[in-house]
């Protein structure tokens, strides 16, 4: 109940009753075509509605059937630590140190130990972390239960028996909302997200489903803008974090480009345009970090030093030293050193055909020799060699030719699209996605 009143205390009542009739025919699209994912979680979605704060980053996520929302506050009872006494791992605690402050003995932690002993060593007692929780259950004088809370929807218990303490591992699941945010961009996607209330991490989640057709740092334009269903995790009324991105849209000069999550039907799971073309390519358009950048659009910057002694044969990208520079596809390192131009450097192979070159690095962190994914860490932006100031210089070679990285992965071969026999199938669940984008923006049109 608390979410109504404060929404209530927030928001005009006009508002709420629009949003309601909105929130009912979002549910009759649901109704018409639920997907598996879609009915299994339509129960427990709360009546939740976010008012724009700022003119141009709007959320909405109203898909509620409002009779659950009484609920929310009921807290699963064997969670409940009420009559526990519950201490907090800190640094350079052990088992030891932790028993002691809730007045136990020395016999106590020996046969705890010895029933933890047959855990494997992520939940055995041995290794705990500042931060988890270990609570104590005394009763007559005895410890009867003992529980390491390793976070909010993972904890073992142990429980005194004639023969020792039995341990039993307890996890819960979270209540799975989603909800929608729309937002223009006046700078840079960071900071119109940042704007908008997502998290850094699902900015670079968003980030990464475009990763393939988007370069973050030089693509976007004032004016973009871009959408995202996604979904939030409660546990207990409170937000615990964030879960997939269901779908996304990003608009980038005029084009939009879509992305939809689709779980295959042998369980793979992949966001993948409307007419079913996957996200995932070979290569990153950016190979780096672009979250670190969020002082703005990166002007087209010409590399001084590098123009007076040869033509340029790769892009730079300006970026604050330390900034972490990705592997742009799946590979092999070819080279991983020092020269007196390059500064520090990493080439890597992928494929026959395919090299990419990354020079001026602060740091390397990958050997010759070494195989890496798309995405990996390989080093951080730097000013080693000739550079005037941190920046990445990348180079895309194709068959030993250097090539512009800027156009060169629209001639590289598609990527793989949804196989016949499945199309019908993803193309329902696209629509349906889609389907619900536009109630959201429907809703927030009306809002505003
Ligand atoms: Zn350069």
């Amino acid at each position: 109940m608390q979410f109504l009143k404060r929404m209530i205390t927030l928001y005009p009542r006009n508002h709420i009753i629009i949003a309601s009739t909105f929130a009912c025919l979002i549910g009759l699209v649901l109704l018409v075509a639920p997907s598996e994912e879609v009915s299994a979680k339509r129960d427990s979605l709360p009546l939740q509605l976010a008012l724009p704060e700022q003119a141009d980053s709007i959320s909405t996520a109203p898909e509620a059937p409002t009779a659950k929302v009484a609920k929310e506050n009921e807290t699963d009872k064997s969670f409940d630590l009420t009559d526990w006494k519950t201490v907090e791992v800190k640094p350079g605690d052990n088992l030891t140190t932790l028993f002691k402050r809730a007045g136990l003995t020395a016999r106590d932690v020996h046969e705890i130990s010895s029933a933890g002993m047959r855990l494997d060593k992520q939940d055995s007692l041995k290794k705990l972390f500042p931060g988890e929780k270990i609570a104590f259950l005394i009763e007559n004088d005895q410890l009867s239960k003992l529980r390491r809370v390793k976070n909010p929807l993972e904890s073992i218990e142990f429980v005194r028996s004639e023969s020792g303490y039995k341990f039993t591992k307890l996890t819960r699941a979270p209540e799975i909302h989603t909800r929608f945010v729309s937002a223009t961009l006046e700078s840079s996607l960071f900071l119109a997200g940042q704007k908008a209330g997502l998290s850094q991490k699902l900015i670079m989640e968003l980030a990464n489903v475009f990763g393939g057709v988007i370069d973050f740092i030089y693509d976007p334009r004032k004016g973009d803008s871009f959408n995202i269903l996604f979904e939030e995790k409660f546990l207990d009324g409170k937000k615990i974090g964030t879960g997939e991105i269901l779908s996304a849209q990003f608009v980038n000069r005029g084009s939009t480009h879509t992305a939809i999550r689709y779980v295959d039907s042998h369980g793979d799971v992949g966001h993948y345009s409307r007419e079913g073309v996957s996200m995932r390519k070979a290569f990153l358009r950016a190979p780096l970090d672009f979250t670190r950048i969020s002082s703005g659009f990166n002007p087209r910057r010409k590399h001084p030093i590098h123009k007076k002694i040869r033509a340029h044969r790769g892009i730079d990208y300006a970026a604050p030293r330390g900034t972490p520079v990705f592997a742009a596809g799946d590979g092999r390192i070819v080279a991983s050193g020092y020269s007196k131009a390059n500064g520090k450097f990493v080439f890597i192979n992928h494929g026959e055909q395919y090299t990419t070159k990354y020079l001026h690095l602060h740091m390397r962190a990958v050997k010759k020799g070494q195989r890496v994914k798309q995405g990996q860490i390989i080093g951080q932006v730097g000013s080693t060699g000739y550079a005037t100031g941190p920046h990445l210089h990348y180079e895309f070679l194709v068959n030993g030719v250097h090539r512009n990285p800027r156009t060169i992965l629209d001639k590289l071969p598609k990527a793989k699209s949804i196989p016949h026999d499945e199309k019908q199938r993803f193309t329902e669940h696209a629509e349906l996605m889609l389907a619900k984008v536009e109630a959201h923006q429907h809703i927030l049109a009306f809002n505003e």
